[in-house]
């Protein structure tokens, strides 16, 4: 007889089918008996907690309110076409409205009849409503848990019968048929430290149980399986990363000296003489650094990279340092290139668009060890570019480069690996930057330059704009220059190129020649004409600079103290942050702009607020990640990382401390190897995944 597991495909399980079987795997990537148990419920409706229905207010949230259905009519024309219904108890009624699938739904709603409801109340215009509810026949005869889980489905999904109600009878199906088989995944010992379920009694708790304390409990156990599987893979790859040599830099020499005492124009933040003191340490340690350098936007990354750079040269090593685009990269070439002139140093910049003839002469400079430092863009990687020793690379806002890309720059010395400095903007919490860069060591630039004023941000309306061209006008009356963003997505580029220019327009109709001048930026430029447009801008040229996101990234121009966002509300909150990060980089106080349309998700409302709220980049990063989830920071997405099905690392940073503990004891004390430990080193080696861990960063 065939004996089902946890891996039976779904279609098996009784009352389910070929048909079912194809939704489910399509909509929710349900393949699996297994994938079913492992399909949590996102809340759980506590039957006992019937609400009155004058009780209710436009702060109720979701409830669960009990009535006759009565009044079923469908209001409205056209696409605003929807159906309505009121649900009515001793206490009073409240409207159901249903905008989709509004025929369908009429057909299985029974008027007259006494319903059980759950839903989300909604107060607009002061009258209440709930839309799209959950209905179910009130049958007093009926036994039903007292706690009932809900489920995510998908409007297909429903349609077809395989709504929360039915996808908990399935998975009731399912653990019938194979509870019995789930194996256990944390060893006793663990459990019994930590106060966990095992795996079968969680699996059933989280979706059976009538009792709250049993289903947090099965959540708590649930999620410390998933983080501690997590960090011990971490913490494996990070030692055996740890053994690579890496080239020792041990002296600090001439350029070093002479750089810092006649050519730093400031005194270094306390934060900065650390992180140079930590790099410092690291490269005369004879291992490879790989170190992870954290900064909001304008806490002064790059002179750190200029000093770990001097660092190199002054160990008869050669540098280079990569930027994600064009801009930045011959950017951080005009300040690099005027230092290192004055200490003798040749410095070389290199992009797609450098002219093969140039590019010869590169390589062969750079492979004879003439020209000591490289700027450029991912045109670095290319195989043509060889050194005689290269022994460190910098890589500035990491975020926008690929991990493949990255492995490439480490094979650019056969020698040994040069070491690696990776500086981001996106300040992440620590919890989630010791999980998503357990393999990197991590220093933080936690402190802004002196005499820094925070931005003052306003969220202006449509209404408003005349008043924002006035106030921009003052700016430039003071010399202050302006940056104008336009969103670009990257799914509608004509639309958004056809906003940037009707903007545009008005604004030269509002700022005209030869009073005012202009500078536009987009992605449709040549990388000369950008260039030229940017130039002029830094120059002071022109006092306006309208521009796509391009200008996101690393822009220094200290003069230019006011930015504007347009549809602020398309932005999302760190890329908001690091635009706002292109002001507020010299000693006049700086202001932004957020521009946006009257209709605002209550996510775009949160966002802006925000912005409007703090400067300080680590609330707002917090805030992101709330907002978003961590799945999609920086490309973990893909990656299948923090794709947890039950933990946060933001709000489970105790759980996260406690299995990083849990898991540094397993390896420090070789448990791997101890008889009741050995499921874990099974399930470990079963994930062929756990290799590309390391790639992360
Ligand atoms: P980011 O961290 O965003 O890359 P930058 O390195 O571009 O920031 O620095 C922003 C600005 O602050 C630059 O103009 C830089 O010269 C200046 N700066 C950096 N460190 C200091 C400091 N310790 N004191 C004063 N100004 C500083
Ligand atoms: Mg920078």
């Amino acid at each position: 007889m065939y004996q089902y597991n946890t891996t039976t495909p779904i279609g098996y399980l009784k009352g389910v089918g070929p048909k079912k079987a194809e939704l489910l795997e399509n909509e929710l990537n349900i393949r699996t008996i297994g994938d079913l148990i492992h399909h949590y419920p996102y809340r759980y409706i506590d039957k006992k907690k019937v609400v009155q229905i004058n009780q209710l207010n436009a702060h109720s949230g979701w409830v669960l309110i009990k009535g006759t259905l009565s009044t079923i009519k469908t209001i409205g024309q056209h696409r605003k076409k929807r159906l309505s219904a009121q649900l009515k108890d001793s206490s009073g009624k409240v409207e159901l409205l249903w905008f989709r699938s509004a025929v369908w739904i009429e057909k299985t709603l029974q008027n007259g009849t006494l319903y059980e409801v759950y839903g989300k109340i909604n107060g607009f215009n002061g009258s209440l409503s709930i839309a799209h509810p959950e209905m179910t026949i009130y049958d007093p005869k009926k036994k039903t848990k007292s706690i009932l889980p809900k489920y995510n489905s998908t409007e297909k999904l429903n349609q077809r019968s395989l709504s929360s109600n039915f996808l908990f009878k399935h998975i009731k199906t399912a653990l019938d048929t194979v509870g019995a088989t789930i194996p256990e995944t944390l060893p006793a010992a663990l459990r019994k430290k930590y106060a966990l379920s095992s795996r079968r009694e969680a699996l059933h708790a989280i979706h059976l149980s009538d009792d709250f304390a049993r289903i947090q409990n099965a959540r708590t156990s649930l999620k410390f399986e998933e983080l501690f599987y997590t960090q011990i893979k971490i913490l494996r790859t990070k030692a055996t990363k740890e053994k690579s040599k890496g080239f020792v830099f041990d002296k600090i020499g001439a350029h070093f000296h002479s750089f810092f005492n006649t050519q730093l124009e400031f005194e270094l933040t306390g934060a900065q003489k650390r992180v140079v003191k930590e790099i410092r340490s690291d490269l005369k340690k004879g291992m490879q650094m790989n170190r992870l350098l954290q900064g909001d936007v304008g806490s002064g990354k790059t002179i750190v990279a200029l000093l770990s750079i001097l660092m190199a040269l002054d160990n008869q090593y050669q540098a280079a340092i990569m930027a994600p685009t064009e801009i930045l990269a011959k950017q951080h070439y005009a300040s690099f290139s005027k230092i290192f002139e004055a200490l003798g140093i040749q410095v070389c910049f290199l992009s797609g668009s450098t002219k093969t003839k140039e590019r010869k002469a590169f390589s062969k400079g750079l492979a004879e060890g003439e020209i000591s430092v490289i700027v450029g863009t991912h045109a670095l990687l290319e195989e043509s570019v060889e050194f005689k020793n290269l022994g460190l690379v910098v890589i500035d806002e990491q975020h926008k480069f690929g991990v493949a890309q990255r492995a490439k720059l480490w094979k650019k010395n056969p020698k040994g690996l040069p070491h690696i400095l990776v500086m981001t903007a996106t300040p992440i919490p620590r919890t989630l930057a010791m999980t998503l860069y357990g393999d990197l060591d991590i220093s933080v630039i936690d402190q802004m330059p002196a005499g820094r004023k925070p931005v003052k941000t306003q969220h202006y309306f449509e209404k408003s704009r005349l008043k924002l061209f006035g106030e921009l006008k003052a700016h430039l009356a003071q010399n202050r220059q302006i940056y104008i963003v336009y969103p670009l997505i990257e799914e509608s580029k004509t639309l958004d190129y056809q906003n940037l220019m009707d903007g545009y327009d008005t604004l030269l109709r509002v700022f005209p020649l030869p009073e005012y001048k202009m500078s536009i930026l987009h992605g449709r430029m040549k990388p000369a004409e950008k260039e030229f447009e940017m130039a002029r801008f830094v120059k002071a040229d022109t006092q306006i600079m309208v521009s796509t996101t391009v200008i996101e990234v690393g822009v220094n121009v200290p003069n230019a103290s006011v930015m504007v966002i347009e549809n602020a509300e398309k932005f999302g909150l760190s890329q908001l942050h690091q635009l706002r990060g292109r002001v507020g980089r010299g000693s006049a106080q700086s202001y932004c702009y957020l521009m946006s349309s009257y209709k605002l998700s209550e996510n775009a409302k949160k966002r802006l607020s925000t912005m409007c709220e703090t400067n300080d980049g680590f609330k707002i990063a917090e805030q992101d990640l709330k907002l978003r989830g961590p799945g999609d920071l920086m490309g973990t997405k893909q990656s299948g990382v923090l794709d947890f099905k039950l933990a946060s690392l933001i709000e489970d940073e105790e759980l996260v401390m406690q299995t990083r503990e849990a898991a540094q004891k397993v390896l420090e004390h070789n448990l791997l190897e101890r008889e009741d430990f050995h499921m874990v080193k099974a399930n470990i080696l079963k994930d062929k995944q756990s290799l590309s861990w390391s790639r992360i960063s």
